[in-house]
């Protein structure tokens, strides 16, 4: 996980908005039109990294690449003063070249330094200001800044795109609306659904000598600039070289064979090249009476409550006498191998997996007790469920006559995780593809009892 949201952040997303919260549900994600509770979840979900989010932004910017070149500008400018709007294309190309590693970041502070003095010149602001192109530069400019504000160059190209449709100085609200939409299908592509991470086996990726990752490599080349969309035929010829190597998956195959439009970071593609290391969201609760999910995000509590005084704010949709919950009831922490909870001197305390107040475990002691996956966690009468989207299949128990489990178990038993990642290359043999499970294992990070990968092999939940 490179890409971390911000000390506090957690502490907006459910207060905010006319729902009370702004993060979605699997139902919402293919039909959201509006970025930011896309983005948000993807960042408290873990579910993104620098480069997508930065595929996205130039994704964006490739959208109004005209408004960076158009004739009109001249007669604002000097020939010398030309040389900006010529940097601001190379801003985006630059922006694009970083994502993947190509381009340093000197050369990008370089290209921003030379942008941000240049649009508060005042003939800038006098002569362009609220002009499409205006906007679209400053959307550019926004696109090499580090750390990337993907939600503002996103804003801003919507901004620069409406403001063009338009023929008032304010964009109109139904073409601002549209471009938003545009947005989300574009990050739709490079993320694909969080809520169902896929993947594609190594023999697949090996089939005729790498020849899907040949295909997919030449799709991301051979695009069409400067737009920079992937070509549909090639990727249709990628979907049916996959098929042909034993690829099944009708997510996969589908979207490949989709309109689109696909763009670099199209997460089939990026599948087959291999840049994508699994979506991070191993575990997250879920909110049984409302199928809402909420991410957890390692290092960082989320505290369930009432209103503003909490995260997850189960006031706005409780029916029953909601002072049962207190403002700030419990807290929920995740480390990224295990889930715990601890009581914040709530007066009606916190219970795990009981149906009466009374009976099961009641988590008061400071240090907190283990959320384990299939548990149910209850701060008062709402209900949480700790839930995966990783599953084991039974061939993989049934390897080698259970070694799996049987090397699961020992670990819980000894508590010595030492050998995790040889559980891995076991994993894969067993036939398990996962990215989730297989960098869990890898991680190289401390595991514990409570680790929800042995939990899940060893069928705790
Ligand atoms: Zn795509
Ligand atoms: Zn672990």
């Amino acid at each position: 996980m490179d890409t971390r949201a911000e000390p506090g952040y957690a502490a907006n997303w459910t207060t905010e908005g006319t729902s009370g919260e702004k993060t979605v549900t699997e139902a919402e994600w293919p039909n959201c039109t509006d970025p930011t509770p896309l983005l948000e979840f993807l960042r408290t979900s873990g579910g993104t990294s620098d480069r997508k989010l930065r595929l996205f932004a130039v994704a964006c910017c490739r959208r109004i690449w005209h408004l960076l070149v158009a004739e009109e500008h001249h007669r604002y400018w000097h020939k010398d003063e030309l040389e900006y709007w010529r940097r601001c294309q190379e801003a985006v190309v630059l922006a694009e070249r970083f994502a993947d590693g190509e381009a340093t970041k000197r050369q990008l502070a370089a290209v921003t330094a030379y942008l941000r003095p240049a649009f508060y010149d005042p003939r800038f602001t006098v002569e362009l200001s609220f002009s499409a192109a205006a906007v679209a530069t400053e959307a550019a400019r926004f696109a090499t800044e580090l750390p990337l504000n993907a939600e503002g160059v996103a804003t801003e190209a919507a901004v620069a795109a409406a403001l063009e449709a338009g023929t008032h100085a304010f964009p109109s609200q139904r073409v601002l609306a549209a471009k938003k939409k545009s947005h989300c299908d574009l990050l739709r592509d490079i993320f694909g659904n969080p809520f169902h991470p896929v993947t594609i086996s190594p023999t697949v990726l090996a089939w005729k000598d790498e020849l899907v990752v040949r295909l997919a490599q030449a799709a991301y080349e051979e695009r069409h600039l400067p737009a920079g969309t992937l070509d549909n035929g090639r990727l249709a010829a990628l979907a049916d070289a996959l098929e042909e190597a034993g690829c099944t998956d009708a997510d996969i195959l589908g979207h490949l064979r989709g309109p689109g439009p696909h763009v670099r970071g199209c997460w089939p593609v990026d599948l087959c090249l291999g840049k994508t290391k699994g979506t991070n969201m191993a575990v997250w609760l879920e909110w049984v009476e409302k199928g809402k999910v909420f991410p957890l995000v390692r290092g960082q509590p989320v505290v369930i409550g009432r209103r503003h005084y909490a995260d997850i704010d189960t006031y706005a949709d409780l029916d029953t006498d909601m002072l049962v919950v207190s403002r700030r009831h419990c807290e929920v922490h995740w480390d990224g191998c295990r889930v715990w909870v601890h009581d914040l001197n709530s007066r009606y305390g916190t219970y795990i997996n009981c149906n009466h107040f009374g009976d099961g475990v009641h988590v008061v002691e400071p240090e907190g007790c283990l959320l384990r996956l299939g548990d149910i966690l209850r701060p008062g009468p709402v209900r949480f469920l700790l839930a995966t989207s990783c599953r084991i299949e039974p061939p993989w128990l049934s390897w080698h006559d259970g070694l799996l489990v049987s090397m699961a178990r020992q670990m819980y038993d000894s508590r010595d995780f030492s050998d995790i990642p040889v559980l891995a290359d076991a994993l894969e043999e067993a036939g398990c593809a996962n990215q989730d499970i297989l960098s869990h294992c890898r991680s190289g990070g401390e595991h514990v009892r409570g680790c929800w990968l042995l939990d899940l092999l060893m069928g705790k939940s």
